[in-house]
């Protein structure tokens, strides 16, 4: 078992803690990250920090493509890599109490305390510090606006308790940032302007030119303050303005700075200033005006989002980090983006999009959001259908090939093993177009785009399969499959079963909407994809009655992970790649990712058979594994595992269970606690355009309660130690079935638990 560690009290709506860790300062600062879908940041201080830390401010949809850089080049490989940048620093302050910097790493203070209010999004902190001279009580507050997404607005109080202070401060906008992971040390920005306009003083700047014919980004961040500066001065790649008061002992300086950021996907370069500069006196409210708007956006969220229980404090701030930080990354207001697995919170992963995003996300939005929201996630994908095309061809494959991270549509993630194997991807771009179809009842997209896209994928999966004469079955070779703790390896049972059925509903549909399609599918191409998927192999083992992960996997040194020393855990950290791709150990959901989508093919006899057989070999260490075993564990009444692993999905970054959430948090993932109460623990099935629970409440635990979005109805499902209640809030009676009874509800139905 990994050890977890927990630097933040357990609180239901904070990540709050009186400890200063120096030790820890990334781990604090992933932890109290801050976004509003447009922007965001790590919870770095304002002020100077001078300790090990990790400075990052990330801005939606901008990005820098970088040469692939390989030992040996091979064909196909992408020509670059795309980079989530860090960009302006527009936080940032220095502070002098009595000519001493204020830098708590170097400076005494006491009475330190760090606050992320989930309910708001606000970000506050307060320490003292205590000079020869002077006793200073500083408070921060921030909070990025998820109602005027342009907006950031931060405040500082300085309450003099004794002796007497000169404070000076000077805020700056600096983009002479690095980024941290994978850039050789490149600074992305040129500076293009900078000065005033209006009382806003403002920088612009604009991403390094790159070989890829790859557009250039430009950026401007202006500030204003609440008062005039004494001097404002140029820097390279930034600029800054300084303030100074002077206060004793009883008094308090505030300060008071408001920032506007645009970039050049909404606004050309040359408007950015101007433009600023009309935002920055639109929102002229006062600081208690926005955070009032503030709280009223986010309560709204949760009143629809929030899944509260009872009984168990850490599973419930668990779940609510998640789902705050999931809807500060993404909340579909802007249909050019996705959700990067690390959002605003870190660079590593480089790319926005990944298969994450149609396997984990889409779910989520479907029943927290309305329909266009995740119509808006398939559309990005058929947007991009012209540069699957571009990677199937690049590996000389006919149809479309998804990438696996993406900025454009084109592949930009330079492993071999990833980009040209790891091709199961392409079948959950398809999975999420049948899952909105199946949700919402919302045929139209699947008719139009949405066949668009499935022929061309089911084009690649015909071209990518072969037949073995020998066993005259279709067979897909030299894969990976989301295991990625094993590369090139034969008849991947989840890639196998998920390309036939790729082939079976894109055929199916093909042929309800013949009349209207856009696309055409010969009828010799129909043939061939019927010959597969009726032939498609899939390894099976009697015996064992399991379904089995690919060709080789049962000749394998089979052994659970209890086996290991717990100190070689987690094993990506410990052992050589090697040693890992030799073992037998599974890093994510894999036979057990393909039982999850096809849930209702699969006897409850076999889900217990392969999640007994594969489970115990599992390492978890994907954030995006435990909660499609939670899912399955629910569903076969193992209470004790589906708990553990709720736990470890919805807590994961809270506990640091990969021991690396100092990179930032695992956005893509933050989906999991929802997806294992709702469809684990509340057991929410969706098949056949039918909706059904049959919800079991973990002993320790009082309650659980949510409510989902389903085909115009607003309903909320509390589940308690005796009863379940389904209630409807709003739209027309609707039938559901409950334990396996059919009800029309129609107003609020409860029912006796059931074990
Ligand atoms: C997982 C992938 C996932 C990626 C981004 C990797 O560690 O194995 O399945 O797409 O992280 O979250």
């Amino acid at each position: 078992m990994n050890q977890i560690q927990r630097l933040f009290d357990i609180d239901p709506w904070k990540i709050t803690t009186k400890t200063f860790d120096k030790q820890n300062r990334r781990l604090q600062e992933s932890l109290t990250s801050t976004g509003n879908g447009y922007m965001g940041m790590r919870g770095n201080f304002e002020e100077q920090y001078s300790g090990d830390h990790h400075l990052g401010t990330y801005l939606a949809g901008v990005w820098y493509p970088d040469k692939t850089r390989v030992g040996w080049w091979k064909n196909g490989y992408p020509d670059y890599f795309g980079k989530v940048i860090n960009a302006i620093n527009f936080l940032k302050l220095n502070i002098t109490v009595n000519g001493t910097i204020i830098d708590l790493a170097t400076i005494p203070h006491e009475d330190f305390h760090l606050e992320l209010d989930m309910q708001t999004g606000i970000l506050t902190r307060r320490f003292t510090i205590k000079l020869a001279d002077a006793t200073v009580r500083f408070n921060f507050e921030r909070f990025l606006s998820i109602v005027k997404k342009e907006l950031a607005v931060l405040k500082v109080t300085a309450e003099v308790i004794t002796g007497a202070a000169e404070i000076t401060i000077d805020s700056a906008l600096d983009s002479n940032v690095r980024n941290e992971d994978s850039n050789y040390d490149e600074l992305f920005w040129e500076e293009k302007d900078s000065g005033t306009q209006g009382d806003g003083t403002y920088l612009t700047v604009q991403t390094i030119p790159n070989n890829f014919g790859i557009e250039r980004f430009s950026v401007t961040a202006m500030m204003k303050h609440d008062q005039p500066a004494l001097e404002t001065t140029p820097a390279p790649l930034g600029i800054s303005q300084s303030f100074r008061y002077e206060a004793k002992a009883g008094e308090t300086i505030y300060f008071e700075k408001r920032i506007i950021v645009l970039t050049s996907r909404d606004v050309p370069e040359e408007d950015q200033a101007m433009k600023a500069y009309e935002l920055m006196t639109a929102y002229s409210e006062s600081f208690d005006v926005l955070k009032e708007e503030q709280v009223a956006a986010w309560k709204k969220r949760w009143e629809l989002a929030d899944v509260a229980i009872n009984g168990d404090p850490a599973a419930q701030q668990g779940i609510r980090f998640n789902l705050f930080q999931l809807f500060s990354t993404y909340y579909g207001d802007d249909e050019r983006l996705n959700i990067g697995p690390k959002g605003f919170t870190g660079e590593k992963y480089g790319g926005a999009t990944y298969w994450d995003t149609e396997a984990y996300a889409v779910p989520l939005y479907l029943a927290l959001a309305e329909p266009k929201v995740t119509k808006n996630l398939l559309k990005y994908r058929h947007n991009q259908l012209p540069e699957a095309h571009i990677n199937a061809q690049k590996q000389g494959l006919a149809g479309a090939l998804y990438p696996m991270v993406t900025f454009t549509g084109i592949e930009c993630h330079n492993e071999w093993e990833i980009t040209f194997e790891e091709i199961h991807r392409n079948g959950s771009i398809a999975y999420a177009i049948y899952n909105y179809t199946n949700y919402t009842g919302d045929q139209t997209y699947l008719q139009n785009e949405g066949l668009e896209v499935l022929t061309a994928i089911a084009r690649f999966w015909a071209d990518r399969v072969h037949f073995s004469k020998r066993h005259q079955k279709y067979m897909i070779h030299g894969v990976t499959g989301p295991n990625e703790y094993e590369n090139n390896i034969n008849n991947n049972w989840y890639t196998n079963i998920l390309a036939a059925w790729v082939l079976r509903y894109t055929l199916e549909n093909y042929r309800r909407f013949e009349d209207v399609a856009t696309v055409s599918i010969p009828q010799s191409e129909q043939d061939q994809w019927e010959d597969i998927f009726n032939n498609m192999y899939l390894p099976v083992d009697e015996e064992l009655g399991v379904f089995v992960q690919h060709d080789t996997f049962l000749d394998k040194d089979l052994m659970p992970v209890t086996d290991l020393n717990p100190a070689d855990l987690p094993l990506n950290q410990h052992w050589s790649w090697d040693k890992i791709l030799r073992s037998c150990f599974i890093k994510q959901a894999d036979v057990l990712q393909g039982i999850y989508y096809f849930s209702d093919q699969f006897t409850l006899e076999e889900k217990r058979k392969n999640f007994n057989f594969y489970e115990p070999m599992t390492v978890h260490e994907s954030s995006l594994s435990a909660s499609i075993h939670a899912i399955l564990a629910a569903e076969l009444g193992m209470e004790e595992k589906a708990l553990e692993m709720y736990e470890r999905t919805a807590r994961l970054d809270l506990d640091n269970y990969n021991n690396d959430t100092e990179d930032g948090l695992h956005i893509t993932s933050m989906t999991g606690s929802w997806l294992a109460i709702v469809q684990g623990f509340a057991q929410m099935k969706t098949d056949h355009e039918t909706l059904s629970f049959a919800p079991f409440l973990p002993s320790k635990w009082e309650s659980y309660a949510f409510h989902i979005n389903y085909r115009g109805r607003l309903l909320a499902v509390t589940v308690e130690k005796e009863n379940v209640t389904l209630k409807l809030v709003s739209g027309d009676a609707i039938s559901v079935t409950l334990y396996d009874e059919s009800y029309e509800l129609a107003d609020e139905i409860t029912v006796a638990m059931k074990d």
